[in-house]
């Protein structure tokens, strides 16, 4: 039964992670009413826990960053790539090109950190709901004007809106609603990952680097992110057909199989004793057609989602909710809450993140970043830029050119299709 007075806000946000905050967050700064729906009873786990060093502008512009600063969260100054064979890159140290604070990152417990956010938001006015998930959003063709939700007791009531944010994550309402989804046909990938406690630890600065470590025959790669408490989180990316086929059988026995051919991670891990349950997600990349239309707009993995590769997911979704905020509260100051205002930021973030997806694509296609930067020793500070987030910028197209000219010869050699960006 659906309740008859309906409540009307002026940005109604679908979804409390990154993005949901961000957004809300800043259209709460500008004056308008905000309220934020997150399904969870309260704060919840998250995958998605090693940040890029450009969020610092976004938390900064949220005023969360002195929280954060503040916070227990494990600094990350560095990432580091290490062959099948267990050889280990030097580490790509952040700073190396700017020696702004900025250049230093967070490896963060998820639940800790949106909980942060939110809470963030909600001190600057918007109203964080807990336990009230969206079963739809309300539209009249094209134009949507609220969200039916759903709260603990199941109880439904609509709640009208001028403008309807979808940061619903990979669950991508909007989307799914409107049959907007494109999936990535070269990144079909999956996912399995836990946490340990006790494992190794790099001394210094690098104590909280992210390492990337490619498995045997380049099937896979692991990832191994240091938190606070000493906790680890590691979790192995591969092909969906590979990681789920024919012959696997548990979450963990894959997880093992995978670990036994992968001697950067295996030897870290064999002082640590694992704390947690296997977890698993799969096909993960795709993007929206449309990112905007009359009173909605898409942010974060609601909007699209590359990989986990770079660590670029929290970013781009802070990003996104960040960009997406602007336009809304331009949209409320000229009267005009059409879908290209709402969705005016799409065409210079998909360049963004079409930047980051060559970066992704060359991995995947056996792209070696050492042999790269030594021929062409002018890219280094390129590829740093795009590590760090600093997307959004012409110059770093520079290395469009002799990257692809490397990747077509991986591709070349091994068979694999070259795949535009
Ligand atoms: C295997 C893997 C590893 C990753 N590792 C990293 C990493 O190291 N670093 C990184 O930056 N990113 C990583 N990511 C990506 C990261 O998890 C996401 O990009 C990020 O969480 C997106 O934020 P978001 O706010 O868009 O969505 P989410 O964080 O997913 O938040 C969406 C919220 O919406 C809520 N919700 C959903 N449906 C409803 C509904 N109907 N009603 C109300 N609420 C709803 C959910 O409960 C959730 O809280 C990884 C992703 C994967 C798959």
């Amino acid at each position: 039964m659906v309740h008859a007075i309906p409540k009307r806000v002026q940005v109604l946000v679908i979804g409390g992670g990154p993005a949901g905050a961000a957004v809300g967050t800043l259209c709460a700064q500008a004056g308008l009413s905000v309220q934020i729906l997150e399904r969870e009873k309260g704060p919840r786990f998250h995958i998605g826990e090693s940040l890029m060093p450009d969020t610092y502008w976004t938390l900064k512009r949220l005023g969360v960053l002195d929280k954060v600063k503040a916070s227990r969260f494990q600094k990350k100054y560095s990432v580091q790539f290490v062959a099948e064979s267990g050889k280990e890159s030097q580490p790509f140290y952040f700073f190396e090109n700017n020696p702004h604070e900025a250049a230093q990152t967070w490896q963060v417990v998820r639940e800790e950190f949106d909980a942060m956010l939110l809470d963030n938001a909600k001190e600057y006015g918007a109203e964080v709901s807990y336990g009230l998930r969206a079963m739809d959003v309300l539209m009249d063709g094209d134009r949507a004007y609220g969200v039916r939700v759903r709260d603990q007791d199941g109880k439904e009531r609509d709640i009208l809106a001028d403008t309807v944010v979808d940061a619903t994550g990979q669950s991508s309402l909007i989307m799914n609603k409107l049959n907007l989804k494109m999936s990535d046909p070269y990144l079909k990938k999956a996912s399995i990952w836990t946490y340990y406690k006790g494992a190794a630890r790099e001394p210094g600065l690098d104590e909280g680097a992210t390492l990337v470590c490619a498995t045997k025959d380049k099937k896979g790669w692991f990832w191994y992110i240091p938190q606070h408490d000493d906790t680890l989180s590691v979790g192995v990316v591969s092909s969906m057909d590979y990681l789920f086929g024919p012959g696997r059988s548990s979450l963990e026995e894959t997880f093992q199989q995978e670990l036994e051919r992968c001697p950067g991670v295996l030897k870290r891990i064999s002082t640590g004793q694992r704390v947690g349950p296997f977890y698993s997600t799969k096909d993960f990349s795709y993007r929206s057609k449309r990112i905007s239309g009359q009173g909605w707009v898409l942010v974060g993995d609601a909007f699209g989602f590359l990989d986990p590769i770079y660590s670029s997911g929290v970013f781009l979704a802070l990003k996104s909710g960040e960009l997406a905020a602007d336009s809304i509260v331009k949209g409320f100051d000229q009267g005009d809450l059409s879908g290209s205002t709402l969705g005016a930021w799409e065409g210079d973030f998909l360049k963004g993140m079409n930047r980051m997806k060559r970066l992704v694509y060359a991995f995947y296609e056996g792209f070696n970043f050492g042999a790269f930067v030594r021929k062409h020793p002018t890219m280094k500070r390129h590829i740093i830029d795009l590590l760090v987030g600093d997307l959004f910028k012409d110059a770093v197209d520079e290395v469009a050119e002799p990257m692809d000219e490397m990747r077509r010869e991986l591709c070349e050699a091994s068979g694999m299709t070259f795949a535009e960006v």
